[in-house]
């Protein structure tokens, strides 16, 4: 008997027709034989509508109970579900992450899976039963509830899939798949068949929410097949798995962009060893990440030193930059949070010279400035500003995907 976790996303659980919508498939999916594990979303809006009311309410929620008010959205739709499915005489049970066994560290707000005992998830389906997980949530070794970033049910339904050997782990959502860039901003994006876990996880980081980057991560190293697909029509998804052989594969398969994005730039630092050491300490000691960064050509000894962290970080990192620029003796710094990070990616890069030339010389033809530059073997990413992006994502579509 296989075993498979479907997750669905807000928007495929937004009201209870939607809900009752994905308890037909649930329960199709347990008739072909198989033991079913659902992961859900907080229904449509609700982590937003959630974060609405704490800023009416206060400017420091404190991270453990903005944790607290978070995790109820999906325990609203696990309970509902589990009454759907119920309803159409099939027997489910709802549980939360801690009662699923999901274990986390105690980042709030963005904590990692840290284990997963799914010994309850085990008993039920051994019980015949359909299992209804909370996703995004777990619980710290202290017995808080932690959340797992934004998208982060993605991440609960491949770990539970991991967690379980289960044979597959289907994503549903309000796309048909994955596709070569973001179906929103590109109308003439086309979804992918496939794609590799090592390219997926650059469009989810770069970009791409369709997954979260970690749900990726999880898939690739537990080997966990897994498939993108529309909770709103039967069409084949996106199956996302091990590459072949690079030589096949297209130099660029999808195009990503990313607004949550800000520059910062310290000027004239003193061109010493332990200088950078020190900067980027002091910002991962305050939890702040740090993206790209740059370094340019020593003159009179100093260095100006750019980077880039999340627009949500900014107002944190900020502070720490200036205490930075007093204590090594740097001139100054900047910032600017009006800019977007335009990526291209594909494993086929690697064997095909030229890709990131063109890139440039397609955002020169659009008179498009590029501020930063970063590669790695299948990526290619550009720094613009942000007013600019929608415009680069299409001509680079245009160019690329052909
Ligand atoms: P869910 O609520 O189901 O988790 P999300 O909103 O998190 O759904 O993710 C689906 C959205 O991801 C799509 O509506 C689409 O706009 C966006 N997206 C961004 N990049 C891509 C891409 N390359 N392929 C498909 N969808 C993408
Ligand atoms: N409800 C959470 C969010 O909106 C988690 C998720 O949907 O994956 O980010
Ligand atoms: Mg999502």
């Amino acid at each position: 008997m296989r075993t498979i976790v479907q997750k669905f996303g807000g928007s495929s659980v937004a009201d209870p027709s939607l809900i009752k919508n994905v308890a037909q498939r649930v329960v199709h999916t347990k008739d072909e034989g198989n033991r079913v594990v659902v992961v859900v979303s907080a229904l449509g809006d609700t982590t937003d509508e959630l974060l609405d009311l704490v800023h009416k309410i206060t400017d420091h929620p404190g991270e453990r109970e903005i944790d607290m008010l978070l995790s109820t959205g999906e325990q609203v739709s696990i309970a509902l579900l589990a009454m759907a499915i119920n309803k159409l005489g099939y027997s489910a049970i709802s549980f939360t992450g801690f009662q699923a066994g999901i274990y986390t560290d105690d980042a709030h707000s963005k904590a990692r899976i840290i284990k997963i005992d799914p010994q309850r998830v085990r008993q039920e389906l051994d019980q015949d039963k359909i299992v209804v997980v909370a996703g995004f949530q777990g619980i710290t070794e202290s017995g808080e509830i932690a959340t797992l970033g934004r998208g982060g049910s993605d991440t609960t339904a491949v770990a539970l899939a991991a967690a379980l050997k289960a044979d597959l782990c289907e994503i549903y959502t309000d796309v048909d798949g994955v596709y070569t860039a973001d179906p929103r901003v590109v109308p003439s994006a086309v979804k992918l068949d496939s794609i590799s876990y090592d390219e997926m996880l650059e469009l989810a980081s770069l970009g791409a929410l369709v997954l979260q980057p970690r749900a990726v991560e999880f898939a690739k190293n537990y080997a966990v097949p897994l498939s993108i697909r529309s909770s709103f029509n039967d069409y084949e998804g996106t199956l996302v798995g091990e590459v072949e052989s690079v030589e096949n594969c297209r130099p660029v398969s999808g195009i990503a962009h990313d607004l949550n994005v800000a520059k910062i730039g310290i000027f004239d630092v003193p061109d010493c060893p332990g200088m950078a050491r020190k900067i980027f300490l002091t910002l991962a000691n305050e939890k702040i990440n740090v993206d790209m960064i740059i370094q340019g050509w020593v003159r009179d000894d100093r260095n100006d030193i750019v980077f880039t962290v999340t627009r949500g970080d900014l107002e944190r990192a900020l502070p720490v930059v200036e205490a930075i620029v007093k204590e090594i003796g740097a001139s100054g710094f900047v910032y600017n949070d009006q800019v977007a990070k335009v990526s291209i990616v594909g494993a086929g890069m690697v064997t095909n010279p030229g890709v990131a030339a063109d890139m440039f010389k397609v955002l020169a033809r659009e008179g498009i400035n590029i501020e930063m530059i970063s590669t790695s073997e299948i990526k290619v990413s550009c720094i613009i500003q942000e007013d600019q992006s929608i415009k680069a994502v299409n001509a680079l579509h245009a160019e690329f995907i052909k």
